[in-house]
């Protein structure tokens, strides 16, 4: 429980922190303030009965599953280097390398993303023409896409298009419903009709104003890129890797490094508040107060870090509100393989909504990184819900699992009953970068950088992904420290 910390930091050297919040984002802050303050007492208030928030790995016997995210980008280095620095280098697994893709469903049959299709970029012309996925005539749509013309404004500051608007502009409605939608909603759960392309994929439009084309942007990179990147497909899952014991153990070494009276579990924060010699205070849902604390990273989602810090700042809390979260469920299922009629050629599958499924996709865990479970087991991870589909967070476990299950089957062709591990869901986790986000973000941390000693990090501004999550907290760390130690 929350401890009642000494009346004022002023009456010794040691600045007093709390951190709100002890999933990644927060337990990363923590674990940097105490490198870079060595003499700092920081208190981490969690809500819930555990640490890590979406990072939650269930370990049994003889399984190993992820009930929330399961890996990470290698390429965005801050939580790759995070882990090193902990010491976890020797535990970094990479995805298997063996069926490196994504099946793509269409009128209810699995095919694989084309080689060399990424998110939304069609490197490789000749697996594309090749694939099943698209129509002859969406073919020869997306072949057009060097000679379809830059969107007007592209130079503009803060232009910004959806990712459907944009997508369906440039490889045509078929090539956007087919791949780049499904391959999208696997990874924001999104509406893609209202994603932020500025927020999400820079880089894109850089490459449209720049080139011209995306065409035209891939052949000039040639030159200098590497053939494997090239040819990658889907969600690029090379650069994906993740633990030996699941991604809980950076949540568990991170937690080692605070001293364990410091970690306050059961501690839902509602209010921040300023007092008149500019320090700080925390209020529990309780009643009960903490501090003076000299600094405070709200490490929150941002409907949450909204209501904290509503005494605090109004308008910055009408700004955190305005960024939407969408939910979702993860039924985790397993089956036996000698029951699966289809080879799995795959990491897993994505569903286009065109195809009018239940889910939204689904990842083979077990295959993604080997030895989780028994050899004669498949692992599954169900995605239902997100942004269009949010009803479905509300349905019972019995009903998610009979949908996720039956579905499934279907897809795979298996004929055993998949045995059900858990059900989880994941209510306004994930947020949602909309057309705008960009300068809504700048406007949030304008309006936050008037409070000095309060600092917000998480996944509701720079990226969704852990590497960004942990670049957020690393980057408030310093901030606050930098004020601190004026
Ligand atoms: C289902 C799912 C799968 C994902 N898979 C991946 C993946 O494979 N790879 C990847 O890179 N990213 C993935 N992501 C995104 C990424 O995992 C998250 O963006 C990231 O983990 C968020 O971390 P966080 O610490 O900012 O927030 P959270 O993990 O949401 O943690 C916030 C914490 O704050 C606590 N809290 C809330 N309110 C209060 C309060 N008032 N007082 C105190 N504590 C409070 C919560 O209980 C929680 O523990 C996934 C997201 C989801 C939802």
């Amino acid at each position: 429980m929350a401890t009642k910390l000494p009346e004022s930091p002023k009456s010794t050297a040691a600045p007093h922190i709390a951190i709100l919040g002890g999933g990644i984002t927060g337990l990363t802050a923590a674990y940097r303030l105490t490198k870079l303050l060595p003499n700092a007492v920081v208190q981490l208030f969690e809500a819930s009965k555990r640490l890590g928030g979406v990072l939650f790995t269930d370990r049994q016997a003889d399984m190993l599953v992820e009930r929330g995210a399961d890996s990470f980008q290698r390429k965005l280095p801050w939580a790759f280097q995070l882990c090193k620095e902990l010491g976890l280098e020797h535990e970094i697994v990479p995805t298997c390398e063996e069926n490196r893709r994504a099946l793509v469903v269409r009128n209810g049959k699995l095919y694989p993303v084309p080689e060399g299709f990424v998110v939304i970029r069609p490197n490789l012309l000749g697996p594309v023409l090749r694939s099943p996925l698209l129509s002859l005539p969406a073919k020869i749509r997306l072949l057009f896409e060097r000679w379809i013309p830059k969107a007007k404004g592209l130079d503009a500051t803060d232009y910004d298009e959806s990712v459907a608007s944009f997508a369906t502009r440039r490889l045509g409605r078929e090539a956007f419903e087919q791949l780049v939608q499904p391959l999208l909603a696997g990874i924001y759960t999104a509406d893609p009709e209202k994603l932020s392309l500025a927020a999400t994929m820079p880089n894109i439009l850089k490459e449209e104003w720049q080139y011209g084309s995306l065409r035209k942007a891939f052949l000039a990179a040639k030159q200098s890129s590497n053939p494997t990147e090239a040819s990658a497909s889907g969600a690029r899952y090379a650069n994906f890797v993740s633990l030996k014991g699941g991604l809980q153990r950076l949540i568990d070494v991170l937690a080692e490094q605070l001293p364990q009276e410091n970690i306050h579990l059961h501690s839902p924060m509602t209010l921040v508040q300023q007092t008149p010699d500019q320090k700080w205070t925390t209020q529990l849902s309780n009643g009960s107060q903490q501090g003076p604390f000299d600094g405070v990273i709200v490490a929150l989602p941002a409907p949450c870090a909204a209501k904290v810090v509503a005494d605090v700042d109004t308008q910055l809390s009408e700004l955190l509100q305005s960024i939407p979260y969408a939910s979702s469920a993860v039924v985790c299922l397993t089956l036996k393989k000698s029951e699966i009629s289809k080879p799995l050629e795959g990491f897993g599958i994505v569903v286009p909504t065109v195809e009018g499924s239940n889910i939204v996709a689904a990842s083979f865990s077990s295959l993604k990184f080997p030895g989780r479970v028994p050899d004669d087991i498949l692992l599954v991870r169900v995605f239902l819900g997100g942004a269009l589909r949010p009803e479905m967070v509300d349905l019972t476990d019995a009903e998610l699992q009979e949908l996720a299950a039956t579905e499934l089957c279907d897809l795979i062709g298996a004929h055993g009953k998949p045995v059900l591990i858990d059900v989880v869901r994941w209510r306004e986790k994930m947020p949602q970068y909309h057309v705008g986000h960009v300068p809504l973000v700048r406007e949030i941390e304008k309006q936050a950088a008037q409070h000095q000693g309060l600092e917000l990090a998480g996944n509701a501004y720079h990226g969704v992904g852990i590497p960004q999550c942990v670049r957020s907290a690393e980057d408030a760390a310093q901030r606050l420290a930098h004020y601190l130690e004026q």
